[in-house]
């Protein structure tokens, strides 16, 4: 009993913790009130450890509460290194934006702007609007829409043009693009009912053109985007279902996912439909991302004709999807430098990024080896070549040639795979490489900052 009670007459008083100037950084960082808690927390762990085993805690009281509340914090959003060899990886976030357009954003975030307010006093109305011109500018198409996605984007696109009626797509390009949204689920969602046509891998015009009938609102057609069909295959394209469109009096709407602004096979990489071509055919409505290949914000652009686009503006699910004045400052920014083609690939990351060459990556390869092999002594490291990928469901199966730094367990142990990777995850700047074939692959692609990356891997 009495050295029960000798131990709990040394248990530090709260009070006097909380005068230590050791406390004091923990008190900065958490804050008073949770550092209290958790040194009551660990004052009652002490108590039942003096009852049940009549000793006291081994721990130091400082690094005990810091250790116990940084474990309790939640991590929330951090940067990363993207060396994932994937350029638009969802999960890490996508398109990484343009100097103009994170500018633009503080700058909206900071003071009052023009969202909804016309300095002439016009009266142009609604906060799309200096969007809408620069897109009509950039695509040749009449008027534009913006929501917070383009999943937001084809629901309203079906919702406010379709409702109660049916809509015409070819059995092929009933796609999921991840997570929940399936096309024929979108349908439902925005009360439509959904027209199947053709076969998974063949449908021609003739099938669109007998499934029209006097019920019918639209004809749509989806950029697979994730996959590809081969072989044995047959897909109406957009030019010629416009065509159908015009002389059936139907209108035609596009998901083309991606999107992308710019012919991609400038810079070697294979060409995706462009909107400004499917509105140049005809299409009346297009919609796109606006975190994909255009590379900037999370966004869903629709862009076609101007009395569809009304539509659109004026159904009620429009004030429930718009975009924020941060999303319209950022998309705003990296379509005007759309209007520099020529500074694209500088400018924007995402084209940057795509667009580096095998041969500069490789060369970088060769230089972090130099400096990071001899910190890995249990791995052999070499520089491999290796295909990245955009990602995000663009450019389905196109591969980019790069170059990546590997790691290969000396012992070829698959565990010490694992250890690695999350030992590089624990960074305080986490590493994310991709395990494939027995060794740890980091694609440099996605590596800008070299200086922050070495001082992460030689840690
Ligand atoms: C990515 C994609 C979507 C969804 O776009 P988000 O901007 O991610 O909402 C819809 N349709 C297609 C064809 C896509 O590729």
């Amino acid at each position: 009993m009495t050295t029960q009670h000798s131990l709990y007459s040394q248990l530090p008083a709260t009070d006097r913790l909380l005068r230590d100037p050791r406390l004091l950084p923990v008190v900065e960082k958490f804050g008073h009130v949770r550092t209290v808690e958790a040194l009551r927390l660990l004052q009652a762990e002490a108590r039942d450890a003096i009852r049940q085993q009549q000793a006291l805690p081994q721990w130091d009281w400082f690094l005990e509460v810091e250790k116990r509340l940084a474990a309790d914090t939640p991590p929330g959003l951090r940067p990363v290194f993207n060396l994932t060899g994937t350029v638009l990886h969802t999960n890490l976030g996508r398109a990484l934006l343009a100097e103009e357009a994170v500018a633009a954003v503080t700058q909206a975030m900071r003071q009052p702007v023009t969202l909804e307010y016309d300095l002439d006093g016009a009266g142009r109305g609604h906060r799309d609007r200096p969007l809408a011109e620069l897109l009509c500018q950039l695509t040749g198409a009449e008027d534009a829409c913006i929501v917070n996605n383009n999943a937001a984007a084809v629901l309203l696109m079906l919702a406010a043009t379709a409702a109660q009626k049916e809509v015409v797509v070819s059995r092929g390009e009933l796609v999921e693009i991840g997570g929940a949204f399936r096309i024929p689920d979108v349908m439902l969602q925005a009360g439509c009912s959904l027209r199947e046509v053709g076969s998974t891998n063949r449908t021609h015009a003739k099938d669109y053109r007998a499934a029209i009938n006097e019920n019918t609102a639209l004809l749509m057609k989806v950029h697979t985007s994730n996959y590809a069909i081969e072989g044995f295959t047959h897909a109406v394209d957009e030019a010629e279902l416009a065509q159908m469109g015009r002389e059936m009096n139907v209108p035609v709407v596009a998901d083309l996912g991606s999107g992308s602004l710019v012919d991609l096979s400038q810079f070697g990489l294979p060409k995706e439909p462009m909107p400004q071509e499917l509105i140049a055919a005809g299409v009346s409505l297009v919609s796109f991302s606006g975190d994909k290949l255009l590379g900037g914000p999370q966004a869903g652009i629709i862009v076609g004709k101007r009395e569809l686009i009304a539509k659109l503006q004026q159904h009620p699910l429009k004030r429930a999807l718009r975009a924020d004045k941060m999303t319209l400052a950022a998309l705003e920014a990296t379509l005007r430098l759309y209007l520099h083609p020529e500074k694209l690939t500088e400018r924007l990351p995402t084209l940057r990024l795509l667009s580096r060459d095998a041969a500069s990556l490789h060369q970088l390869g060769e230089t972090l080896l130099a400096q990071v092999a001899p910190h890995y002594s249990d791995f052999e490291v070499r520089v491999e070549p290796c295909l990245s990928q955009p990602g995000s469901g663009s450019l389905p199966v196109e591969r980019l040639p790069g170059a990546a730094l590997t790691f290969t367990p000396r012992d070829g142990r698959g565990s010490q795979l694992e250890a690695l990777a999350s030992r590089w995850r624990a960074l305080p700047v986490p590493v994310i490489g991709r395990i494939k074939n027995g060794r740890l692959w980091l694609d440099l692609r996605c590596l800008e900052d070299q200086t922050l990356f070495l001082e992460m891997l030689l840690k």
